[in-house]
């Protein structure tokens, strides 16, 4: 079963992504550079990159 899947995002989308913790599904900005948290348990879902981020939870959809 893959769970994390590294991708790289360049361009600025929304990516709807799913907690591996604790399975909530998310929206967030592909290019954040910040590092998100999943609302529910905290856990990180991106990892800032210089430019782009890296998505670290399961990605479900991508919003154009
Ligand atoms: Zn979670």
């Amino acid at each position: 079963m893959k769970i994390t899947k590294k991708i790289r995002i360049t361009k600025s989308k929304f990516i709807k992504v799913r907690c591996p913790k604790c399975n909530a599904e998310q929206i967030i900005f592909g290019k954040a550079t910040t590092r998100v948290r999943c609302l529910k348990c905290g856990q990180s879902l991106t990892r800032p990159a210089a430019s782009k981020a890296k998505i670290k939870a399961k990605v479900l959809e991508v919003f154009k």
